[in-house]
């Protein structure tokens, strides 16, 4: 993780009490072992912030923030986790010693390379062997200002243009290669360029750095069409928005973000004037950059070009977000053959936002994407289909009212009974469901026996780590078949062995990347008081035996199926495997 030293961090965290931190951004009240307050983060009337100064860490069950000083730092100061790091450190009198400065100085020598880079195909652009860059630019019609504004450029077509540019000396070599910009042959014997005959397009962080480049293909029959610097110390792509920056005032004002897939097509609707627009990096959308662009708007519309292999992800990983609720929506073009930057030169900017107002949520998407064309009423074989696409989704939906509301609407696509529909997509009745309070969905009933096993189980091992040992040669990560809960397992596990056998939660909280898995971790810790029903080593032997019982159904499965295709030696080989894991659940008690 970043660049100061796991030492340093530690250091930090012990000479750090979150509560008088905590203390000084809101009114902490006692009770008990911890402290509440009304949430800094969200709007609300009854406290449900907790900061349990025992574990030094804080949750709030209203919005799901938690973690420890650090990230409460990040939250609180909007800043990087470096930058966190030193603010804490000055607050406690922990001087960052000089290497680490050595080490900002390397990362700032790259932020300039980066920048010279910048400045080289910009200039290269101008010139004669630049005329098809030039051409391409104005078929997308593209103003001067707008190539400007973005520092579009022109990386020559040759192996060495830039380091001839830029390289001076071995140390020099050393830096482009890690800003990305060039790469080594023959380990180092010489270097070559990473982006030839490529249209450029800088890649800026939140604070305005170049700290990568997308380069578009200009001939043909170059592979591949986009290609994206690798990552490196200053550019991680799944932080990272193409124009977030420039747009992030206009976000925060019309409370909503344009998402796109390519920087050209953010590019356009810019220029044409819309300007709440990011790109992604990749095809689908990751969990972070949707927690960074929750943190800034409510309403999210996703402007794909139709059908790609990351729709699917992206839809996923919305449903999946737990800390601000999003509204999102998808954008669809009537013409499969458009995408924003054709639509938009053609259409204008008005016909655009025509297009905005008539998005539609995406669980309303995704049910007209399948059935269309489909004669009404739909057949039971294309109902089945859509179900058991629909069973990997709506059980993601983190949020119990969006997830009953998306049952609801499924059902009257379907014409199918709402209760019914909700057993077969989550296995519970919708009853259930309705006694869920708004805002207490974190500690919903969404938590089957099974699932509450699993969690008394690491908040055990949470509370006793010495425990680890005894139940390690029985528990692995597969008997967690909740797969945060199998991370977080993971997590906990390495974090033990890796620091002397004891198990601080605010360490494993800051080594998981997902704020989604930090938020359930949080949430597991400020709730240690919840004794199991039964003793730890039943609860452990009650889970692996689930998972081995899980994998014997399979087995038996597989057995039918070599049955029937008269495969006997599998069907030998299967039924060893049935013998020997029947025998490890009776040798579990
Ligand atoms: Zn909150």
């Amino acid at each position: 993780m970043g660049f100061i030293s796991t030492d340093l961090i530690s250091q930090i965290r012990e000479q750090t009490d979150i509560t008088s931190i905590i203390g000084s951004y809101v009114r902490l009240v006692s009770s008990g072992n911890s402290y509440k307050a009304l949430c800094p983060f969200h709007k609300e009337k009854t406290a449900s912030f907790h900061v349990i100064p025992d574990k030094q860490i804080y949750h709030c069950f209203g919005c799901g923030k938690g973690g420890d000083v650090f990230s409460f730092i990040m939250e609180a100061e909007h800043l990087a986790f470096p930058e966190a790091v030193k603010f804490l450190a000055s607050k406690c009198g922990v001087t960052i010693p000089e290497n680490q400065d050595h080490q900002d100085t390397r990362k700032s020598q790259q932020y300039v390379f980066l920048d010279r880079a910048a400045s080289f195909f910009q200039n290269c652009l101008k010139e004669s062997q630049a005329n098809h860059a030039r051409a391409y630019i104005d078929k997308r019609a593209l103003s001067d200002d707008t190539v400007k504004k973005f520092r579009i450029g022109y990386s020559p077509n040759s192996w060495d243009s830039l380091i001839k540019h830029l390289a001076k000396n071995e140390e020099d070599f050393k830096i482009l290669e890690e800003s990305g910009l060039i790469k080594s042959k023959n380990e180092g014997e010489s270097y070559y360029d990473v982006f030839r005959n490529r249209l450029m397009i800088p890649i800026l962080d939140i604070h305005g750095r170049v700290v990568a480049f997308g380069g578009r293909v200009l001939s043909e029959e170059d592979e591949p069409k986009y290609l994206n610097s690798s990552e490196t110390e200053t550019f991680n792509k799944r932080r990272m928005l193409f124009n977030l920056r420039e747009a992030i005032p206009l976000i925060r004002r019309q409370n909503s973000v344009i998402i796109v897939e390519g920087y050209l097509d953010a590019i356009s609707l810019w220029q044409s004037g819309i300007k709440n627009v990011v790109a992604t990096l990749g095809t689908a959308i990751s969990a972070e950059q949707i927690h960074i662009l929750a943190r800034n708007c409510e309403v999210l519309y996703l402007c794909y070009d139709a059908d790609t292999a990351g729709q699917r992800a992206t839809i996923r990983a919305i449903s999946m977000q737990k800390d601000a609720p999003v509204n999102a929506r998808i954008v669809a073009f009537d013409n499969p053959e458009d995408d924003p930057d054709t639509f938009i030169r053609r259409e204008g900017p008005e016909n655009f936002k025509k297009l905005l107002d008539n998005a539609k949520d995406i669980y309303t998407f995704l049910i007209e994407n399948r059935t269309r064309g489909l004669s009404s009423p739909l057949e039971i074989p294309v109902k089945e289909k859509l179900i058991q696409e629909f069973k990997e989704l709506v059980p993601a939906i983190h949020s119990s009212i969006a997830r009953s509301e998306v049952i609801r609407k499924i059902s009257k696509l379907l014409d199918m009974d709402s209760n019914v529909l909700e057993k077969e997509l989550t296995g519970k009745e919708q009853i259930q469901e309705k006694a869920v309070k708004p805002g207490k969905n974190l500690i919903s009933p969404r938590l089957n026996a099974e699932i509450q096993r699993q969690e008394w189980v690491l908040k055990h091992l949470l509370e006793k780590p010495n425990r680890f040992e005894s139940v390690r040669s029985l528990l692995g990560p597969s008997a967690f078949s909740d797969t945060d809960l199998r991370k977080i397992f993971e997590a906990m596990s390495f974090q033990q062995q890796a620091s002397d056998y004891s198990l601080r939660p605010a360490e494993i909280l800051s080594s998981l990347d997902d704020p989604a898995l930090a938020s359930r971790l949080s949430e597991l810790i400020t709730t240690l008081e919840d004794r199991p029903d039964e003793p730890f080593m039943d609860c452990v032997k009650g889970l692996v035996k689930n998972h081995f019982e899980f994998e014997l159904k399979e087995i038996q499965e597989e057995i039918s199926k070599a049955e029937s295709q008269e495969d006997y030696l599998m069907v030998a080989r299967l039924s060893q495997q049935q013998i020997d894991l029947k025998r490890k659940i009776d040798m579990l008690y």
